[in-house]
């Protein structure tokens, strides 16, 4: 057993192996919002270990590029819905939870550099939907009054009936407005998180898949079959989310695949803001005169339980359906590009962080929230790991 931290790898150069996988304190692997926000946590609490993420894309491959940007807490039908499987005051800690979160990234990236616009939220009722619009009129005052004291605002959310008719929307019967809601451009964010992680000291490696963690004694051997090599740290997190059960299958986390799609410009945008529709199953917004749609695996829950980029008909049509039909009825709309994203879900709408053997902590399962929680977490993940 090696007694120091090195690196197998059979075609590296003297040179290469005496420089950027030498005495690796902490290896993250992944490098989405998670894996970024623990590593500049790592450095802030140590300037000096020595920090390296692996990620096996050229650019992040999983949720935090790909996105929709909402800086939210959750529509009232979608906190409504979380009371099933949830008692008030764990939703309320949620709510909590993603508010500072974004106070947190606000604070970390910047509002400018995140291109924050606070353009408020809005959940969109149909006629089908009635029976949800009436769970939320029951539940909002209680909401409202709750809320008031993470949000600093008296009535988070408010009916909005009358901007129906001004956003242009079709089979649109009613609209609850969150004004605390925020939208963020997802790109820009990451290229900053990145540009602070390196300035901290932080390497970042991409093109490197790990493939199988072996914990010896004193420290952790991760095998990169991509490219046969071998990398050796003192300590690892796991910040790989939607891919998670690759590496550790018994993670209670499951990838589920996110279908999106932006127009081409449109002259007249009679609307800003993001849009929940459907508990929050279909999102959309404004971005650059453009609409973001995205969502739909509702539809189909097994075909759509995959870490498998990809689209299908199925939800294709049901984006231009809802396109169409209800956010811009009547114009031409031409559909610019298309792509996927892997989100981690579980049973709980609750984050893993946690040490899965003593020196390999996991940072997973941050949901439909990344944006909201992902510095959070990242953050708690590298606490976590520095008080051992
Ligand atoms: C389409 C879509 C829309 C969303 N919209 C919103 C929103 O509006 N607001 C919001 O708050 N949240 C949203 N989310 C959720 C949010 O994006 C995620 O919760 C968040 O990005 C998760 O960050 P992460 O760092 O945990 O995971 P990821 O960003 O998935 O990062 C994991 C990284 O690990 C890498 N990786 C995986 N396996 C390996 C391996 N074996 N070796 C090396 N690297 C590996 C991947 O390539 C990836 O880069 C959305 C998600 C999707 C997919």
């Amino acid at each position: 057993m090696m007694t120091t931290n090195q690196i197998h790898a059979p075609n590296l150069s003297y040179w290469e192996k005496e420089t950027f996988f030498k005495d690796i304190d902490v290896a993250i692997i992944g490098s989405g919002i998670v894996g970024l926000n623990a590593a500049i946590r790592l450095k802030e609490l140590d300037a000096n270990l020595r920090v390296v993420i692996l990620e096996r894309g050229v650019l992040p491959m999983g949720a935090s590029t790909k996105n929709a940007g909402f800086a939210c807490f959750g529509s009232l039908s979608e906190l409504i819905d979380d009371l099933a499987q949830h008692s008030m005051e764990e939703v309320l800690n949620l709510v909590a939870q993603r508010w500072e979160g974004l106070q947190r990234l606000r604070a970390r990236v910047g509002a400018e550099r995140l291109a924050y616009q606070e353009h408020g939220g809005y959940e969109l009722f149909r006629s089908t939907d009635q029976l949800r619009y009436e769970a939320c009129l029951e539940k909002l005052a209680e909401f409202n009054r709750a809320l008031s004291s993470i949000t600093g605002v008296a009535e988070t959310f408010q009916l909005q009936d009358a901007k129906i008719t001004q956003f242009g929307f079709q089979q649109v019967e009613h609209l609850i407005h969150n004004q605390a809601e925020g939208q963020i451009h997802t790109g820009k964010m990451m290229e900053a998180l990145m540009e602070l992680a390196r300035q901290k000291g932080v390497a970042i490696y991409t093109g490197i898949k790990i493939e199988q963690m072996d914990e010896a004694q004193n420290q952790v051997r991760l095998s990169a079959s991509t490219t046969d090599w071998s990398i050796y740290a003192k300590q690892v997190i796991v910040a790989t989310n939607g891919f998670a059960q690759q590496l550790l299958p018994n993670l209670a986390v499951k990838p589920a695949r996110n279908q999106v799609l932006i127009t081409k410009p449109i002259k007249k945008l009679a609307f800003k803001g993001c849009f929940h529709y459907d508990c929050g199953y279909f999102y959309f917004r404004n971005i650059n005169q453009r609409v973001l749609l995205g969502g739909g695996r509702n539809l189909a829950p097994v075909e759509e339980t995959t870490d498998a980029f990809g689209w299908t008909p199925l939800i294709r049509t049901a984006l231009h359906d809802l396109l169409k039909q209800v956010i811009l009825p009547g114009q031409t709309v031409e559909i610019d590009h298309y792509w996927s994203g892997i989100l981690g879900l579980g049973n709980q709408k609750k984050a893993i962080v946690e040490f899965v053997s003593p020196k390999i902590l996991v940072a997973v399962r941050l949901g439909g929230m990344g944006v909201a929680i992902g510095t959070l977490i990242g953050e708690a993940a590298a606490e976590k790991l520095q008080c051992i």
